[in-house]
């Protein structure tokens, strides 16, 4: 869905959407579950620098509840993500800031993005917000014994025949005493 300027200057524009999986680009880093659920309203709000110099900001509030599949960390098993966020943004034409000095927002819970082209896709928007609160770090379990290095085996579900790696110095301090002591009785 896109939100023109010259359209949100009539007025306001309220927006209740299902999106099915594909409609926003997540890339690799998640998959979509069934419909995203959104809703919430787009508006014009007119920063007043100066007597000429009047920004036109789209100011988008809403929320988004979904569920997204992410890779385990460690084992690369897909992961149940259920997301359920709220969102008020402000986005600023592309340049409005680029010879001033940072100025500073009189609301301070809403954050700023830019639009281009005089007009915001819902769709990029809500991209953004289902990557930003995706956990940094997904684990299946928060004991997942992830892929043998050697072998890709899946460890969780089965034990791999593989030589461990680097072994336990515990066990190599052993080892190297049993070492010492067949040589002693030489
Ligand atoms: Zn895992
Ligand atoms: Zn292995």
């Amino acid at each position: 869905m896109e939100f023109k300027v010259s359209e949100l200057e009539r007025e306001p524009i309220e927006f209740d959407l299902a999106l099915p999986p594909g409609k926003v680009d997540l890339g690799d880093e998640a998959k979509q579950e069934g419909n995203l659920a959104t809703s919430g309203l787009a508006e014009v709000i007119h920063e007043h620098r100066g007597p000429k110099d009047i920004v036109a900001d789209i100011r988008l509030r809403g929320k988004f509840a979904g569920k997204f599949e992410v890779p385990c960390a460690r084992c690369v098993e897909p992961v149940d993500i259920p997301l359920e966020a709220e969102f008020d943004l402000i986005f600023r034409p592309v340049g409005a800031d680029s010879e001033a000095a940072e100025r500073s927002i009189t609301a301070p819970e809403t954050e700023i993005g830019y639009y281009q082209r005089d007009s915001l896709l819902l769709e990029d928007v809500l991209r953004e917000q289902v990557l930003l609160s995706l956990p940094v770090r997904t684990l299946c379990k928060p004991d997942c014994k992830g892929l043998c290095p050697r072998c890709g085996q899946n460890r969780n579900s089965q034990d791999c025949s593989c030589d461990e790696g680097p072994s336990d110095p515990r066990w190599e301090a052993l080892s190297g005493l049993r070492s010492q002591i067949k040589s002693s009785k030489h």
